[in-house]
């Protein structure tokens, strides 16, 4: 048996507003990767089953990766279906916050989310939830918000409506949030629920070759050329950066999620502990950050780079050029050492 880690009495409250909800939103944060859509869909699956009028709404577009998911063909996606999605969200008695901790982590959808009338029940793992809700499920312990949902599914006793297409939605989950059980993955319960998902009739290796192993030939160009001749090594500081400016990312036909993973190839190199990745887009620079052991990306990204994260996987934002922003990270390189690395 796995452990309860939820609470009883959130178990109950959201219990009894699930109930009393007819029409409810799924909604997740921008730029929604495969747990924030896998969390989405496998909700409306299930809550479709006992009868909800239940849609997944999201600030923008998900990555192309994760087109063939159960149910993504249904998504309001409000760069699309703004005025529908702000609808949806005003009309619904009852929203699911999925994989994200406050409300501007929703993009252009913030201000719908936060003057609906509707109750709240926030499922997450991020750090630090700030967000108004009538019962909030926090566990920045747990790998990914697609596992956390599952378990709480089993709490309502609804295990035997999670179907195949609700449990490839969870497994997609689990697999982006751990790079297919390569990192946060020691939890041994994570493998109790996969094997559960597994019976229930997930595909693993279709998931696995649709949400890691499928790429254009501009994106693995791009890649080549990211790591060929853009990577800087900085051995004696345990640290790599790499930088991609507009004309590079325009030279390879770059289109969103192309360097998804790339910020992870450096940690391949023995002794390297933290890697930043720098994209440089219309308005400002994307950093992403990534580490092993307990070095803190995600403080280096809140104090220098307006961001935040987990303690391994981090992101920001640098409003200037990418040379500035590339001279910042290397100015520090020196006192991280110092302070994080022994
Ligand atoms: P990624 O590098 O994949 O864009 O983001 C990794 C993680 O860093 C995300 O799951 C999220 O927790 C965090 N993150 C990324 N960008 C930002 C940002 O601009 N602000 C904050 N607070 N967190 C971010
Ligand atoms: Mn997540």
């Amino acid at each position: 048996m796995i452990s309860r880690i939820i609470d009883e009495k959130a178990i109950v409250k959201a219990k009894g507003l699930i109930e009393q909800a007819e029409h409810i939103v799924a909604i997740c944060h921008t730029a929604p990767d495969g747990d924030a859509i896998g969390s989405c869909l496998a909700a409306t699956h299930v809550f479709s089953a006992i009868g909800k009028d239940i849609r997944t709404v999201i600030p923008d577009s998900h990555l192309f990766n994760l087109r063939d998911l159960p149910g993504a063909i249904d998504i309001v996606d409000a760069t699309k279906y703004y005025d529908f999605a702000v609808k949806l969200l005003t009309d619904a008695d009852l929203i699911l916050c999925l994989d994200f901790n406050e409300p501007k982590r929703c993009g252009r959808l913030e201000k719908a989310l936060c003057d609906s009338k509707a109750h709240k029940i926030l499922i997450d793992h991020h750090l630090n939830p700030n967000i108004e809700a009538d019962v909030i499920i926090s566990h920045p312990e747990v790998a990914a918000t697609a596992y956390l949902f599952f378990r709480f599914l089993c709490r309502l006793e609804f295990f035997n409506l999670i179907d195949k297409k609700a449990a490839e939605c969870v497994l997609a989950g689990m697999m982006t949030d751990t790079g297919n059980f390569s990192y946060n993955c020691d939890d041994p319960d994570m493998y109790v629920v996969v094997a559960e998902l597994i019976r229930k009739g997930a595909d693993k290796e279709k998931l696995y070759r649709q949400l890691f192993a499928t790429f254009s030939a501009n994106c693995l160009r791009l890649n080549s050329y990211a790591l060929l001749n853009k990577m800087e090594v900085y051995k004696d500081e345990c640290a790599a950066l790499i930088t991609l400016s507009r004309d590079e990312l325009n030279r390879y036909h770059y289109t969103k999620g192309d360097t998804e993973g790339l910020v992870n190839k450096p940690l391949s190199i023995p002794g390297i502990v933290y890697s930043c990745f720098m994209r440089q887009e219309a308005d400002m620079i994307k950093i992403s950050m990534r580490s092993v052991g307990d070095f803190p990306v995600n403080e280096l990204c809140s104090q220098y780079y307006g961001g935040g994260g987990h303690l391994n996987a981090a992101g920001g934002e640098y409003y200037g050029s990418l040379e500035d922003a590339a001279e910042l990270f290397r100015s520090i390189l020196k006192e991280n050492k110092k302070r994080y690395i022994k």
